[in-house]
């Protein structure tokens, strides 16, 4: 997967949330992730009274493809935040939000169980 192909997959699926949300009838910015799209939907992701609409798990997902975007622009999408190892593909590909690689990601399912 090439960072192209991940953005947009990042995109539609922070699209696939925002979706969700009842019409708010906020306009978007020029920039707008939307502006391309055929939908009616009009969200400006800054509008945090708009994503109080969202339900919790909505909005972890939400920052989660939000930090991921972030760390693709910064060409960090591929570090490990925790020990900064590279991110293989296949484990990305399995969960294209992980920030952790899976030694880290291990390693924190076991501090959480113990
Ligand atoms: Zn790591």
């Amino acid at each position: 997967m090439n960072e192209k192909t991940i953005e947009k997959r990042l995109l539609k699926m922070q699209r696939e949330i925002l979706l969700k949300l009842p019409d708010t009838g906020v306009v978007c910015k020029s920039d707008c992730f939307c502006r391309n799209s055929t939908s009616e939907q009009n969200i400006d992701l800054d509008d945090l009274t708009a994503l109080f609409a969202l339900d919790p798990d909505s909005r972890r997902q939400l920052n989660l493809i939000n930090h991921a975007l972030n760390r693709l622009r910064r060409k960090e999408y591929y570090r490990c935040v925790q020990c900064g190892s590279q991110l293989s593909g296949e484990h990305l590909k399995k969960d294209p939000l992980t920030d952790l690689c899976e030694a880290c990601l291990q390693k924190q399912s076991d501090d959480s169980i113990h």
